[in-house]
């Protein structure tokens, strides 16, 4: 009796032990997820470091400072001299990849100019400024049948508004490879602005695009291409890691980072003219 009795308690000491130690594991789970939701960015940094390393293993490097032609796109549509038919950015589109181009992402575009590496000889960044709703009504259709990747320069206070992208279809676009990076808050000529107000355009945007695609945004596009020394210092200071201009031809990294130039993409070229565009020539 005396022996049952001895044996049930240790039974019940060892039940009690383990089912202590469910619970500490329980609760190191529970802190586990809520460290994780602590830093979600510092996880995402590492992530990012990691697929860095792993992504440019096969890049050539350049004897040459790189060159990148960053092509700019407004509204796909006719009628002025800033939009381009949908049939001419198809033949682009149909160029681009009979002539083995890689599309890149900002992030990549930014390794291409700090490492002097590219992923193809042919690489090339598609952007269009102020979010269009053809963007995703016309181009992004053809994007996507190409697997292409492409960059929007969003304007935060069009976002829903006619003729503008919704937030529906800017989720829609970033699940298939689509970037949405800043053309700042209001779309006003930077250069005009006072030190303050051109913080507030280039700072609050960068602020509202991380935090409404958790994401770093790394670009910005000056609205009209307008810029003075301030906004390329604020840029900076912001957290950009690229801004672009519409001063015309291939990027590089001498410009400035705070001032890259981009290729223009008029109605009305053949697809050959639009080649030479951009191989630079
Ligand atoms: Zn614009």
């Amino acid at each position: 009796m005396k022996k049952t009795c001895m044996l049930m308690a240790v039974g019940l000491l060892v039940l009690l032990i383990s089912g202590c130690m469910g619970m500490k594991e329980q609760s190191e789970g529970n802190q586990q997820v809520v460290k994780e939701e602590k830093g979600p960015l510092q996880t995402k940094d590492i992530q990012q470091k990691e697929a860095a390393v792993k992504e440019t293993q096969n890049w050539i490097e350049e004897k040459e400072p790189v060159e990148l032609p960053i092509l700019m796109y407004h509204s796909i549509s006719s009628g002025n001299s800033l939009r381009v038919p949908k049939s001419e950015f198809a033949a682009h589109m149909k160029w681009l990849k009979d002539n083995d181009y890689v599309t890149l992402s900002p992030e990549e575009a930014y390794r291409v100019f700090t490492t002097n590496m590219k992923p193809s000889e042919k690489s090339v960044l598609i952007t269009f400024d102020d979010g269009y709703t053809d963007n995703y009504t016309k181009a992004f259709p053809i994007l996507k049948q190409y697997g292409m990747k492409a960059t929007i320069f969003m304007i935060k206070q069009s976002i829903g508004r006619p003729n503008h992208l919704t937030d529906e279809q800017m989720d829609d676009m970033m699940s298939h490879g689509i970037s949405i990076e800043s053309h700042t808050i209001h779309h006003l000529e930077l250069n005009r602005l006072s030190k303050k107000q051109q913080e507030e355009e280039l700072k609050g945007s960068k602020i509202f695009f991380d935090q409404r695609f958790s994401q770093r945004t790394r670009m910005v596009s000056y609205p009209v291409g307008r810029y003075n020394e301030d906004t390329l210092k604020l840029a900076k200071e912001a957290g950009y890691q690229m801004a672009v201009t519409t001063e015309p031809g291939q990027a590089k990294k001498e410009q400035g980072m705070m001032s890259l130039h981009r290729v223009r993409i008029s109605p009305g070229l053949s697809p050959e003219s639009f080649g030479r565009l951009v191989e630079g020539k």
